[in-house]
């Protein structure tokens, strides 16, 4: 877009910034064709046992090809959402589709699904607390094979009512778990408070692992701190073997990253788990 030397920094800035609202104005438009027209999709990434390298669950990402706009990444487009009223059916999009999903594939292996949740979507607890249930109970999908993944921001200035629905989700038998530990800004204090089963070290600090001793502290009093509570533990975005040594050795149980598989559609997802089922292993 630039044109001739008449052009001074000013308008140069203006005009970027009006490209940048106009595409969030664009995605919004798109966003709703695509929740009506279907054309969202759900992508599983493998959760693996990095001791016996199986596959034990799955998250579920959710993925968006736009016919004008292209790829657009989730992070990009759910941020979108969230501040224009269309986060609560994308959740009920991810939510059914993946726990569909998964309580069909529990007759090759049992499997947990994981499936992120915006917190924008706690504003009615008890809507949502609803519509867990229900989906459990239409799809089959036993509670203790649905992973609810939130952020830490969910858990700044809320108290009571998201304190109960998170309890009624434990005490039903769903897991809960801290996704992108290390990056927020809450205390501590609400691993106990709020009875997560999962804690999920951000990728943040496993890019770096092999070489940067201060990410190797800092994830290894993770590890020591997870245990100490009670919580299991997953490292996020592995991309090598030697980071994926590196953890097997600091005692992390479980692992997500590149290095095993990005993100995939259900029916490659589907492939994984019978290779795991008739090889023993779904990456050899
Ligand atoms: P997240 O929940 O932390 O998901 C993990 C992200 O890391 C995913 O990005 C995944 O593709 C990526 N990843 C996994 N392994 C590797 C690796 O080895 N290397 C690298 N570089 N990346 C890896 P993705 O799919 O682009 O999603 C980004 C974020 O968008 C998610 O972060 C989540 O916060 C949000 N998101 C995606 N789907 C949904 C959804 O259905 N609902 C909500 N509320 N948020 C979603
Ligand atoms: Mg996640
Ligand atoms: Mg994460
Ligand atoms: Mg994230």
């Amino acid at each position: 877009q630039v044109k001739g030397n008449g052009r001074n920094n000013f308008s140069f800035y203006e005009s970027k910034m009006n490209d940048e609202v106009n595409r969030k104005v664009a995605i919004n438009i798109r966003l709703h064709r695509a929740l009506k027209e279907k054309t969202l999709e759900m992508y599983y990434q493998p959760l693996i046992d990095l001791n016996t390298q199986k596959i034990i669950g799955a998250e579920a990402l959710m993925r968006w090809t736009d016919s004008e706009l292209g790829f657009v990444p989730p992070d990009e487009f759910i941020a979108i959402a969230e501040k224009n009223n269309l986060i609560e059916q994308l959740g009920s999009f991810a939510l059914n589709t993946a726990a569909e999903q998964a309580a069909q594939w529990q007759v090759i292996t049992p499997l947990q699904i994981a499936v992120n949740f915006s917190s924008v979507q706690f504003r009615d607890c008890e809507k949502l607390l609803t519509e867990i249930q229900q989906v459990l109970l239409k799809t089959g999908l036993p509670a203790n094979k649905l992973d609810v993944e939130v952020t830490e921001s969910l858990l700044i200035n809320q108290e009571g009512e998201l304190f109960d629905m998170l309890k009624s989700l434990r005490n039903m038998g769903v897991e809960l778990s801290i996704d992108d530990f290390g990056t927020g800004y809450s205390a501590l204090s609400y691993l106990q408070k709020f009875s997560f089963t999962k804690l999920k070290i951000d990728r943040a600090f496993i890019m770096n692992l092999t070489k940067n001793k201060a990410d190797q502290s800092l994830v290894t009093a993770i590890i020591a701190m997870a245990k100490a509570l009670n919580l299991k533990v997953v490292a996020e975005g592995i991309e090598e073997d030697e980071q994926k040594q590196f953890l097997i050795d600091i005692d992390c149980e479980y692992g997500q990253g590149y290095l095993f598989s990005p993100p995939v559609t259900a029916k490659k997802f589907e492939a994984l788990l019978h290779q795991q089922a008739n090889s023993n292993s779904a990456f050899t």
